[in-house]
């Protein structure tokens, strides 16, 4: 059965949010708009705001909606999180308010999945509670989208591992209460293997942050980003803080990784649209040469060529969604690394294109579009870079072909067509057609 509608007891949950997100929540993102702020529990002024938005949320029981039941989720599957996530998307703080900020989803669901009781009563529930902040720390200065030249080793000493390398572009590390980190813990075995995944509080003796590297549009005063580069000098963390077994290393960031890419995905939706938004009513509202912007030709180009591509994205997103509901585990590989793909196409269009439409003010920072178009580089690079996963899409679909069985392709239409006049022979003889 094919079905494209929402039911009525859950698009009401949705109109509470659209609700909520524009009139509560984008306040915090003009009051405190720096990429980090949302992270920041430090902050008594944003706490004493965020803290009974979240209550709110948690009494519409829309908190932590990627988790399952079983973690104190809703469990609502990823299709309703698609439609719940692009309304998050329009807001730097949504994610924060509603419990499903990354990277603390993605570490959330590697704890959960791979974690050992203890390890999920000290980290992973109050991470679930939104009490802290948590750091995902694998790329290296070196190397990034090719973990196979990760070097940052742990090495066994008695009862502990000892943590030595660097990481860069550790997001939220200076505002985290524990990190995630991937080290080579056996260099001989096969690349797959060679690492394990390592659970280290953030007051442990030895780390150091080189510095909190900014992206660009924010600060470039030195130290003021979230990205941390980050020194790991004989650090030293209990054998039992290794996340999942010695060797599943990859293993476990594959886990995370997917659903991190499908809900920035979801979220690039409503970032997409509130650009578009706004790209339209600016076209209704300027007037030049005697005329609204949007009866020019150009303007109709790029209202409709926007409009077509996010219905398209949309689409994406939500199918994935759905195969990711209903599918075996892995299923829909190649559609989250198409979403990802589309995501950071898609974003650049519709954004550059509302710039374009809103003159000399779509390149000020007077409106939310000059943040939109800063990160707009980022969703090709975060998660693994565009070229990358371009790779799985095409690996993933010619694994559903063969080569041809001769020399010519098996659509060569010479053999076709005898195929095709050796099969009705008769009627063409009959009625004065040529025969072989
Ligand atoms: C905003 C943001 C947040 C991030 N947060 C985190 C985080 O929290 N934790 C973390 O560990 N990392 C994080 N990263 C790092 C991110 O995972 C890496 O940037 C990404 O994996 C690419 O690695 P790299 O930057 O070292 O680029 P490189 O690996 O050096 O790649 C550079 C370029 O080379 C090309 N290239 C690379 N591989 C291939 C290939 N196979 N085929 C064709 N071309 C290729 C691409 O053009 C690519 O962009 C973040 C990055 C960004 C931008």
């Amino acid at each position: 059965m094919w079905d494209f509608s929402t039911e009525p007891k859950f698009q009401a949950q949705l109109d509470w949010m659209e609700n909520f997100v524009r009139h509560e929540v984008e306040p915090l993102d003009l009051l405190f708009p720096a990429v980090g702020d949302a992270y920041d529990r430090r902050n008594p002024a944003s706490m004493a705001i965020l803290r009974p938005l979240q209550e709110q949320v948690k009494a519409q029981g829309l908190w932590a909606c990627h988790l399952g039941p079983e973690l104190g989720g809703p469990g609502y599957g990823q299709l309703k999180l698609a439609l719940m996530n692009e309304i998050l998307g329009r807001s730097l703080w949504a994610p924060t308010v509603f419990g499903t900020a990354a990277p603390d989803t993605g570490n959330a669901e590697i704890l959960a999945m791979f974690g050992t009781a203890e390890q999920k009563e000290r980290f992973l529930q109050p991470l679930l509670d939104g009490e802290i902040v948590s750091c995902f720390s694998m790329t290296e200065p070196q190397a990034g989208a090719d973990p196979k030249e990760f070097v940052c080793s742990a090495t066994q000493d008695g009862d502990h591992w000892v943590i030595d390398g660097e990481k860069w572009f550790s997001s939220n590390a200076r505002f985290a209460e524990f990190f995630i980190v991937m080290a080579v813990t056996d260099p001989d075995a096969p690349p797959y293997q060679r690492m394990s995944m390592l659970i280290v509080p953030a007051d442990t003796p030895g780390i150091r942050i080189k510095r909190n590297v900014s992206t660009m549009g924010e600060s470039d005063e030195l130290d003021q980003g979230i990205h941390g580069y980050i020194h790991y000098d004989q650090v030293r963390v209990p054998l039992d803080a290794m996340l999942g077994g010695p060797g599943e290393g990859f293993k476990v960031a594959q886990a995370r990784l997917g659903g991190g890419r499908v809900h920035h995905a979801m979220r690039t939706v409503g970032q997409c649209q509130r650009a578009f938004d706004m790209m339209c009513e600016r076209a209704l509202s300027r007037t030049t040469q005697g005329e609204l912007l949007s009866r020019k030709q150009s303007v109709q180009a790029y209202i409709a060529d926007s409009w077509i591509e996010l219905q398209q994205y949309r689409l994406m997103v939500l199918q994935t969604a759905w195969k990711i509901d209903h599918l075996p585990h892995g299923a829909a590989r190649t559609d989250i690394a198409m979403c990802k793909v589309a995501m950071a196409k898609i974003y650049h269009d519709i954004v550059q294109r509302s710039i374009q439409v809103h003159g000399s003010l779509g390149v000020t920072n007077e409106t939310p579009l000059a943040h939109m178009w800063q990160s707009v580089p980022s969703l090709a690079l975060a998660d693994g870079p565009t070229e990358v996963h371009r790779t799985t899409i095409a690996k993933g679909v010619l694994g559903r072909y063969e080569a041809a069985p001769g020399l010519f392709p098996t659509e060569h239409l010479l053999p076709k067509r005898h195929a095709a006049r050796q099969r009705y022979a008769d009627v063409l003889a009959e009625h004065g057609y040529w025969s072989d």
